[in-house]
């Protein structure tokens, strides 16, 4: 055979069907800048946000994506109208989102941020499709039941979180036994050397401008307050079935080494990179290949040192509550998620203080009853309470 003739004979790769939720955030937009450079391998299926209707315009003019949902229905007239004559069916409401993830996708990317991306998630994972998780709140508030739900429909979760997508690849899944420890490295935010006195003052755009990673606004509070170190935590327990006491935290400014395992033996095994989530991003969409990214190369020489620190209990309470939570059992971290979530909005709108984050989260845990989570309703009804307790916290706290 010629090697003309066994190029004929080689059926060409199809298409991979990909479908973002959240694709007009960080996570979104980087993955959308991976599959752009090579449209060829694939076929968008669906694409969604809340409320950011010209983003979702431009992408689904450029992608002609076979269908989009925006979250606020205020926004579905003239997202119709942005799209008019192009073919493309759009819908709204989050019952759109849900539909979007129902859509027929191999590949489905969780990028919507908070738990608004339970149900959508849930959705993806029951039709089987294999879900890259970055959507993290889904784990902390309905962890059991998710990773139940994969194993029931043969659905296959990759992490996109750049320190679990680390232990992934170096986790040995098929000798679980000789895994001692996970280590998660945290580049302690942009607080990491401020008092508490300077805590105390610290504002929303100084809160945002973390030092490593560009992200969207509430994942940049949670790294600034350490919450979101508490929070992968809790994901990481779920993921790798690791009990809380044997998943480490470390504070690594340089935020090169993403995360370890370390193993019976002695041997630690980590995953080192710059710090570009479209490295973590394009290992889930090429799994279990890989492809290239245009992420900066790593060169050590030029790092000249790594720093490791212990993090500071008084500084970042998140760290503890989260760790209380997760030993607490299944419906601590839905409340603690809940009341995260409405924290970190209020000090983005200014109405509480940097430091109030974590007390609103902890009188909120301590003001609601956790039981056992029977089921999905259950999540939502203990995520409205706590969202509503957790709310009226931060009225009294702004004296309103
Ligand atoms: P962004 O805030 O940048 O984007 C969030 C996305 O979700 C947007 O598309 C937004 O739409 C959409 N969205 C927000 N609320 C809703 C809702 N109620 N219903 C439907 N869609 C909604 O967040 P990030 O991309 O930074 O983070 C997304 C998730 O990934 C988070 O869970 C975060 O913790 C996790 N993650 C992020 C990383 C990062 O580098 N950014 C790293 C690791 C994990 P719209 O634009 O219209 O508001």
């Amino acid at each position: 055979m010629t090697t003309e003739e066994r190029a004929i004979a080689i059926p060409a790769e199809a298409p991979k069907s990909v479908t973002i939720l959240g694709s007009t955030g960080s996570v979104g937009c980087q993955t959308i800048d991976l599959l752009q450079r090579e449209p060829e391998r694939y076929r968008i299926v669906a694409l969604t946000a809340n409320r950011n209707v010209e983003e979702l315009s431009r992408q689904a003019r450029a992608l002609r994506p076979e269908f989009v949902a925006i979250a606020d229905c205020e926004f579905y007239d003239e997202l119709k109208a942005n799209l008019s004559g192009s073919g493309i069916v759009v819908g709204a409401g989050p019952s759109g989102i849900v539909e979007a993830a129902d859509a027929n996708a191999e590949w489905v990317m969780a990028a919507i941020v908070g738990a608004a991306g339970l149900k959508p998630t849930l959705q993806a994972v029951r039709r089987g499709a294999t879900v890259a998780l970055a959507n993290k709140e889904c784990l902390v508030c309905a962890g059991e039941l998710l990773m139940s739900e994969m194993e029931r429909c043969g659905s296959t979760l990759l992490p996109v979180d750049s320190e679990h997508n680390a232990i992934y690849q170096v986790f040995d899944f098929e000798r679980v036994e000789a895994v001692e420890k996970l280590t998660l490295t945290a580049s302690g935010g942009p607080f990491r050397l401020f008092n508490m006195e300077e805590m105390r003052s610290v504002t929303p755009d100084q809160a945002v401008a973390h030092p490593n990673w560009k992200m969207g606004a509430k994942i940049s509070v949670d790294s600034a307050t350490m919450m979101n170190k508490g929070l992968e935590v809790i994901e990481a327990h779920h993921i790798f079935s690791m009990p809380e006491e044997c998943i480490d935290v470390v504070v690594h400014p340089q935020s090169v080494i993403h995360s370890m395992v370390a193993y019976v033996d002695g041997s630690v095994l980590a995953q080192l990179g710059t710090p570009d989530m479209r490295t973590p991003i394009a290992y889930t969409l090429a799994w279990p290949s890989r492809i290239a990214t245009p992420s900066e190369r790593l060169d050590l020489g030029m790092i000249g040192r790594l720093d490791f620190e212990t993090p500071d209990p008084e500084r970042f309470p998140a760290l503890r509550l989260t760790r209380e939570a997760l030993r607490a059992g299944g419906s601590a971290s839905t409340v603690l998620n809940a009341a995260n979530e409405i924290a970190v909005a209020a000090f983005l709108a200014e109405r509480i203080g940097f430091l109030e984050i974590a007390s609103v989260v902890e009188e909120t845990m301590a003001a609601i009853n956790y039981g056992r989570l029977a089921g999905l309703d259950d999540v939502f009804l203990l995520d409205d309470k706590a969202r509503q307790v957790s709310g009226e916290i931060v009225d009294k706290l702004a004296g309103s």
